[in-house]
């Protein structure tokens, strides 16, 4: 919002048909009104099949907002690009954009910093600073598809913050983006990565969306999980893996498990054998991810021998695996981490 004028990209379609109703317009000017957001216009002025009284009189309630590319970084090995990105109130976020063989990914920040304080990972080190709004999150991709000129078909809700802890303006990004009339990128395209918030991960159930849900578990018992991520304070891997079996039950989908392998902390051959006993019988896929080291943590990773051997004892208890490919290792940022030397460096200058 600027003033009292409500950003039309927070809006999904029926939230624009409504606002017309208010306004005294037809129903249908809403869905011309969000097909123009998605054409890429900046203005109001711009939406030339909207009559002029009516767009004066959207004007004065309503704007189009806009995140600006502050910064990007290129990888010169596998192209993926980095963007550091400006919101309207001056606060910088993160946004990575991937090429796969399935398609073009966005992995975007669904808050600015994050409050979760996970002891490996950079986008925490300042804390949480701020929700974003759907209309920030649909801007994310809208940047980014504007800058490379081609469709982002995947999105993953993996940068810096909880998604689940922004659940409302979560769900309205992707009721925005998954709309026929806008990106219309499919529910099956989407994965949502948590680090475990039970009550919200039974409430997504509900919805029985088609997303993938992705869940930061990396360790195999509490001792180690608590060491490594506060929110095992709050929540036991029993009560975690208890939602995901509701959650998997409702959605009949797969869950995907995120297990960052951390040298000497949790990738011991024990550590790979009590995995797989609590993993056991779920609908489930272990992602193995050597960690990303950053400056301010001793954390060191797993050396590749150690990754495969973790992988194969895991495959022979009939537990599904992937290792994640490094991508960007060039452009050498953990998640979080380019926008906190950003912010570093525009504070000492
Ligand atoms: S890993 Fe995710 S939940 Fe944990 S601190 Fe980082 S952004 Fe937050």
């Amino acid at each position: 919002m600027i003033g009292s004028k409500i950003n039309l990209k927070d809006m999904t379609l029926s939230d624009i048909e409504d606002f017309c109703l208010n306004l005294g317009e037809k129903r249908y000017r809403g869905e011309q009104i969000f097909r123009w957001l998605y054409k890429g216009i900046s203005s109001i002025s711009e939406m030339s099949n909207i009559p002029e009284t009516f767009r004066i009189a959207l004007d004065e309630k309503a704007y189009i907002g806009m995140v600006s590319i502050e910064k990007k970084y290129q990888s010169k090995i596998d192209g993926t690009v980095k963007y550091l990105l400006k919101l309207e109130d001056g606060n910088i976020i993160e946004s990575v954009l991937m090429e796969y063989s399935y398609g073009l990914t966005a992995c975007i920040s669904t808050q600015v910093g994050c409050g979760m304080g996970c002891s490996f990972c950079a986008s925490t080190i300042g804390g949480m600073i701020r929700d974003l709004s759907p209309g920030e999150m649909v801007d994310e991709i809208l940047s980014m598809m504007r800058d490379s000129n081609r469709r982002i078909s995947n999105i993953v809700l993996m940068g810096s913050g909880e998604p689940l802890a922004n659940f409302d303006n979560v769900i309205k990004f992707l009721e925005i983006i998954n709309s026929k009339a806008g990106l219309n990128v499919g529910m099956r395209h989407i994965a949502i990565s948590t680090c475990g918030l039970v009550p919200q991960i039974k409430k997504l159930a509900k919805l029985d969306l088609q997303i993938t849900l992705a869940i930061s578990l990396h360790a195999p018992n509490d001792e180690i999980r608590k060491r490594l991520m506060p929110i095992a304070q709050k929540y036991t891997i029993k009560e975690v893996l208890d939602a995901c079996r509701e959650y998997i039950k409702i959605t009949n989908k797969r869950i995907t498990f995120e297990y960052s392998l951390i040298k000497g902390v949790n990738d011991s051959i024990e550590n790979a054998y009590e995995l797989s006993r609590i993993l056991k019988g779920m609908l489930c896929h272990v992602n193995l991810i050597p960690i990303n080291e950053i400056r301010e943590r001793e954390y060191k990773k797993t050396d590749s021998k150690g990754v495969k051997e973790f992988k194969a004892i895991l495959e022979s208890k009939g537990i599904e695996v992937t290792i994640r490919r490094e991508l960007g290792s060039d452009i050498n940022a953990a998640c979080g981490q380019l926008r906190k030397n950003y912010i570093n460096y525009m504070v000492r200058v």
